[in-house]
């Protein structure tokens, strides 16, 4: 059994990976400020004896015995990362500071849940991880795609100089269950506007491109990426290397819930990337032939299902 922390535990992939943890026989600590994450994503684990809530920033320090941390803390959502673009890049530098900082000092593991954003608008297709991206530095996105940047460095210098036993996952748009209602994500967007037979509103011409994985896959990586050798730190992309138009991904969402819903065009968000899509050459050697498991079409039955429910 390890001990393990999981910063972000209440958010959308923190919760689902409480779980996963717990259920593999682990003893959990969730640490979460509730900024965009809520208890009702983790209130049925606290049942378990081998599960422990704390409420925490991270941009402060924080001090605990454990095998291994998962550094999930920092908003996800564009409009939620922009809501406060200062406090976004503290929670991911300071954050990863304190982290890093902790993992040095106990001996564990750190496992850094990075971004496809880091590679900002590319301009190379399929991204593989050795693109250094096409960020703008000041943009409207800039808190959140250099604040991940920076963590990646610092990650990097703490295992260099340091030894720390490190592991960067470059995650591309997931998905799934426990997505937060008013995110703003296109996902839980489409899928609310389409139950209320609302407009589906797509942001510039929908010629832009997503791939999307559901988060059973990703946490399925991730947990592989923890345990692998320690030699071996990453980055590493984790994503579905299948790529869809963001009209497509509507019309998919409008047929699936026999909606009425519209499809409108709206502006486009400043630097808002045009085609994303890993390559997981990497992944699928290092953790075990890993590849995504869930077509789109069956993962999103399952969050559809999820959001009928709630709302
Ligand atoms: P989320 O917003 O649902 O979860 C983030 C969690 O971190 C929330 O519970 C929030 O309350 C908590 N948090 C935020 N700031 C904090 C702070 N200062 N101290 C303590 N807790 C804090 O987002 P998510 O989709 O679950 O993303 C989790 C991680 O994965 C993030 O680091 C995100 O950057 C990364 N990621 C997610 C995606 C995706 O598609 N969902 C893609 C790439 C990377
Ligand atoms: N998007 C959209 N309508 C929405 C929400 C998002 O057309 O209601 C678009 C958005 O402009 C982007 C894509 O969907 O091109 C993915 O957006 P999301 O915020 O989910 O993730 P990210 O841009 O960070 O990949």
């Amino acid at each position: 059994m390890n001990k393990i922390l999981v910063t972000g535990g209440a958010g959308f992939i923190g919760s689902h990976l409480c779980k996963k943890l717990l259920d593999k026989g682990n003893e959990v600590i969730c640490l979460d400020n509730y900024f965009t994450g809520s208890k009702k994503n983790i209130i049925h684990l606290t049942k378990n004896p081998y599960f422990e809530l704390i409420r925490h920033d991270i941009t402060t320090p924080y001090f605990i015995e454990v095998d291994q941390i998962y550094n999930l803390a920092c908003p996800a959502s564009p409009i939620h990362y922009q809501y406060n673009p200062i406090k976004t890049i503290k929670t991911s530098v300071m954050g990863a500071i304190n982290m890093l900082g902790l993992a040095k000092r106990i001996n564990a593991k750190i496992l850094q849940a990075s971004t496809s954003e880091i590679y900002g608008d590319p301009q190379i297709h399929p991204q593989t991880e050795d693109y250094w991206g096409n960020v703008n530095p000041i943009g409207s996105r800039s808190c959140y795609d250099e604040g991940k940047r920076c963590a990646e460095s610092l990650f990097m210098n703490y295992h260099y100089q340091n030894n720390v036993k490190i592991k960067i996952a470059r995650i591309f748009n997931t998905y799934g269950p426990n997505m937060d209602l008013c995110d703003g994500r296109v996902v839980s967007n489409f899928i609310i506007q389409a139950l209320k037979n609302e407009d589906i509103t797509i942001y510039g011409n929908g010629k832009q491109t997503r791939s999307f994985l559901y988060v059973d896959d990703l946490i399925e990586s991730l947990i592989r990426l923890m345990n692998t050798d320690n030699s071996f730190t990453g980055p590493i992309n984790i994503g579905n290397p299948k790529e869809y138009t963001i009209l497509e991904l509507a019309e998919q969402i409008i047929q699936l819930t026999k909606s009425k819903s519209k499809i409108t065009f709206h502006p486009l968000p400043e630097d808002d990337p045009m085609q994303r899509n890993p390559n997981i050459n990497l992944a699928t050697t290092k953790l075990n032939n890993w590849q995504p498991q869930t077509k789109l079409r069956d993962g999103l039955i399952k969050t559809i299902d999820y959001f009928k429910n709630i709302t």
